[in-house]
């Protein structure tokens, strides 16, 4: 994995060594960048991740997350982690850091990633937003908020 960053996230370095360990990512090219959202944007991220037609191309999988440089926190994030009976399951929880946000939208993207690259089963939203959850949890219990 290629990673290209304009920003400080030693802790987010470490919480992707750790979660692709078992993983291969070598087709890869991931950039994180902080952007400036414009004021009637609230959100935290935008993330804009490389499509299927590219893979079979055997080009590199880009993956590209924005982080809103001008978020004021804490966000609570809330997302349908499942489906069951035609209904969302909902998970929550409070992102308290940038770095928290960031750990949050890379599990998403990554779990897309691993289904594209057929590491993982079960492309869907939900499964991807359990992910950042996981990812989310797991960095906190290594980096707990200030
Ligand atoms: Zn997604």
């Amino acid at each position: 994995m290629i990673l290209k960053t304009n920003l400080h996230i030693p802790d987010i370095r470490d919480l992707l060594f750790e979660q692709l360990k078992n993983y291969k990512t070598d087709d890869l090219h991931l950039s994180i960048k902080a952007k400036h959202f414009n004021k009637h944007e609230r959100k935290v991220y935008g993330s804009n991740t490389g499509d299927v037609s590219t893979l079979r191309k055997n080009k590199p999988y880009n993956m590209h997350i924005l982080v809103n440089s001008g978020k004021e926190y804490p966000e609570t994030e809330k997302w349908g982690i499942q489906l069951y009976k035609n209904k969302y399951v909902f998970d929550a929880d409070r992102i308290y850091t940038r770095d928290e946000a960031l750990a949050w939208i890379l599990g998403h993207e990554f779990w897309h990633y691993f289904c594209f690259t057929k590491q993982e089963r079960g492309n869907f939203e939900t499964k991807a937003n359990a992910c950042g959850f996981r990812w989310l949890r797991n960095f906190r219990m290594k980096h707990e908020p200030i």
